[in-house]
This record gives C-alpha cells, structure tokens and sequence, in this order.
C-alpha cells in the first residue's frame, strides 16, 4: 500500500501488528522507515540526508539485535538512541470490524513519526533491509529469511530481484553438491587402492588432507563468483588436483 502524502502534524493509530495513518492503512510496522530509506513516497527535502543518516545509524545499532545478526555486545558500548517528540495517548480505531482500542499518536515532524514506526519495527522484529542484489531497501519481516526484495532485478528480463537470488543460490548450490560429488568419488578410487595394499596408508592419509583442502577450496571460489564460466573452470581444476596421485 502506497503512503499518504503526510502533512504534519499527522495522527498515527498503531494496534497489533499495523497501523494506520489517519483514516488510512493498514501497514506494516518498519513500512514508512524502509520506504523513506529507499526513496520511494516522500517528497525529498534539505533535511533528508540526515534524517537517512540518522535512521540508517539507528537501525545498525539497535537492527543489530535482530537475529539472525546479533551483534550487540554486552559492556559500555551498548548504544543510546532518541528521544523523539510526540504525544501519546489512547483512543478507537474504526475498522470494518467495529471499534478496536489503539496506541494513538500524534507527531509533528516527518522525523519523530519515522523514528518512533522504526523503533516499533525493530522490537517487532521488522527491519528495513538492503537488497543483496540490488542493493534498494525493502521491508523484511519477522521471521521471513529473505534476502533479496521483490522489484524487478537489474539486468534480468523483468526477474524480481528474489527470483533471480534464489536461482544464484541454487547453481552456487549445485556446483557445491558437484565439487563433493568428485571429492567422494576420488575418495573411494584411492580407498580401494589403499585397501588393495596399492597406496601407503600415509599416502592415503596425505591425500585426504589434501583432498579436503582442494575440495573446500574449490567452493569457496566458487561462491565468491556468480561467473558460471569461472565456476566451471574451477570444478575442472578441482578434478584434476584429486586425481594426480
Ligand atoms: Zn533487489
């Protein structure tokens, strides 16, 4: 749902899990931060890099505690941030279904309102997150392992940026089934020459060091290139190194 064009001062009605702007809503907790993040349904103004600055520094600090990426050590450096000004009080929000009691607040400046609806994210376990892709901020909710948003990805014919992450995710992860694949089948020729009395057990034990440490080599090149040439130069590298004894 597109953000109202807001004019302060402007009454926000937060319930459960979504909130409304006046009359209009519902939407999520963490939407306005991420969409003012991303440059998307708020007209720029002068004040705007800082407010971005602020924002983006806000959700590192206290971001950081949602998991997967706790990172908030305990000790003196446990970050303060605030406060923003605003009126709280309580009131009814009507919705299709009745009346339903609702945090109501009022903000005078784009920046309280935005500070307040990220705060209220976070402890939500909301966040605006950076694409991995694209780099362009979206809304990743509790819980959801999504990495990548859903616009349309660059250089991918109309491919949303999640289609075409999950799809990288998938070749990265056949061509890691591909270097076990040849580690295992490399293992068990050398194993039976071991157990023939054809390959010292020494022998046998070096080239499993250095197996182990070819194959896990091999995909950590592998995953640090999205080139499927390059990938497949190095699982025939990976082939040759295993089979030279
Ligand atoms: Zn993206």
């Amino acid at each position: 749902m597109d953000l109202p064009e807001l004019t302060f001062p402007i009454t926000v009605d937060f319930i459960e899990d979504s909130y409304w702007i006046g009359a209009v809503g519902p939407f999520k907790y963490g939407e306005a931060a991420t969409a003012f993040l991303a440059g998307e349904g708020f007209t720029a103004s002068a004040d705007d890099d800082a407010l971005t600055e602020e924002l983006a520094a806000f959700l590192k600090d206290f971001g950081g505690s949602l998991k997967p990426y706790a990172h908030v050590k305990s000790g003196s450096d446990i970050p303060k941030a605030g406060p923003a000004d605003c009126l709280v009080g309580y009131g009814f929000l009507t919705l299709d279904v009745g009346p339903v009691p609702a945090e109501r607040y009022i903000f005078s400046s784009l920046r309280d309102f935005l500070y307040v609806e990220l705060g209220k994210a976070i402890l939500k376990g909301n966040a605006p997150r950076q694409c991995r892709l694209c780099g362009n901020w979206f809304l990743h909710e509790s819980g959801d392992r999504a990495m990548y948003c859903e616009r349309t990805a660059p250089g991918e014919d109309g491919r949303t940026c999640r289609e075409a992450g999950a799809r990288t995710v998938f070749e990265k992860k056949i061509q890691e089934e591909e270097a076990w694949k040849l580690y295992k089948r490399a293992y068990k020729k050398y194993y039976a020459r071991f157990m023939k009395g054809n390959l010292s057990r020494d022998d046998f034990k070096a080239w499993t060091e250095q197996a182990a440490a070819d194959r896990d080599a091999a995909i950590e090149r592998m995953s640090s290139t999205s080139d499927a040439e390059e990938r497949a130069k190095i699982t025939e590298q990976l082939q040759k190194q295993l089979n030279k004894l």
